[in-house]
């Protein structure tokens, strides 16, 4: 319990509100500055654990009145598979996989956790099964050990340091100042774009969900920090439900399924080859922005 007031205590000093320690995690940690619109129905139950079945069922959303980002989307992800998002920029690939961390519910259509509606289950719980990694990774004002257990409070050491080296950020960690104490975060001691993301992945790793949802775009990365976050990427998604807005080759060449957005619409999905067979919008992406890379 002792560790528990390291993490508070940095809460307090930034004058966050705290009702409960779980809420503030809940509010602050995982969904970062992403603070959802979403409340909590009456009589919302709670999503106990879960296989990982991911469904869409005609999913829309509007930001406004009438100006649609998502339009009829519906696509299933079995238990373990891998959905890549891809579509051009404004298509609606982050607006698709905020829907699965509930920072906001459909306007119209319903999303399902294992058949269960996401909107009438309490959110606590389905935050629970579902972890966020997006390039954008949130670091307090506190130490390393300390912003790594906002991810499960009763870690141990050993279990902060296995997942730090699943995740390649560990020897980063040792060679710091003060190791896992060294304070980062805005005032703290600064980390790369790559490091970042890596220990967002740690983080990760020690929630070990059944869901992961992630924004693959590195490209504020050198290539060896990129190759490091990309290898700690694959081990996460590993066994686990991944929708990732995709920007590797590799993802979507191995993803089980790849849902081509445009302008809020599935305008294709299959696998890799059959998307070019169909030689339509995804073929084209292909063509443009990955062909160079595979055949270099
Ligand atoms: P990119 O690849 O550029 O990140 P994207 O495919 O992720 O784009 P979204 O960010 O989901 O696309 O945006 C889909 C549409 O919703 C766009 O038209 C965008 O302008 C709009 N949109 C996104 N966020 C908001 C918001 N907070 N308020 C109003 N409109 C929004």
């Amino acid at each position: 319990l002792g560790r528990l007031y390291g993490p508070i205590g940095t809460l307090l000093n930034l004058q966050v509100e705290v009702q409960t320690a779980l809420g503030v995690f809940q509010r602050i940690f995982e969904y970062e500055d992403m603070e959802p619109d979403v409340k909590d129905l009456t009589g919302a139950k709670a999503l106990s654990s879960v296989q990982g079945q991911v469904g869409f069922h005609h999913v829309s959303y509007a930001y406004q009145p009438g100006q649609y980002a998502l339009q009829q989307v519906t696509f299933t992800a079995l238990p373990g598979e891998v959905v890549a998002i891809v579509g051009p920029s404004g298509a609606g690939k982050s607006t698709l996989i905020g829907m699965l961390a509930r920072l906001y519910d459909p306007t119209e259509g319903v999303v399902t956790i294992d058949g269960h509606n996401a909107a009438s289950v309490t959110l606590s719980s389905l935050r629970e099964q579902v972890a966020f990694v997006t390039q954008e990774s949130f670091l307090f004002h506190a130490s390393v050990r300390d912003n790594l257990l906002f991810a499960k409070l009763d870690a141990t050491d050993e279990e902060l340091e296995k997942a730090c080296r699943q995740a390649y950020i560990h020897e980063t960690i040792a060679a710091m100042p003060n190791g896992y104490d060294t304070m980062v975060g805005e005032r703290g001691h600064r980390l790369s774009g790559g490091e970042r993301q890596r220990l967002a992945i740690a983080r990760a790793i020690l929630k070990n969900p059944r869901i992961l949802v992630l924004d693959e775009a590195t490209s504020h990365l050198d290539s060896e920090s990129e190759a490091y976050v990309q290898t700690a990427l694959d081990s996460l998604m590993h066994g686990r439900t991944t929708l990732v807005i995709a920007h590797r080759l590799s993802t979507i060449l191995a993803a089980d399924r790849i849902i081509v957005l445009e302008a809020g619409r599935v305008l294709e999905s299959g696998r890799h080859t059959e998307l070019l067979d169909q030689d339509g919008l995804y073929a084209r992406l292909y063509r443009t922005q990955f062909e160079k890379v595979a055949l270099s």
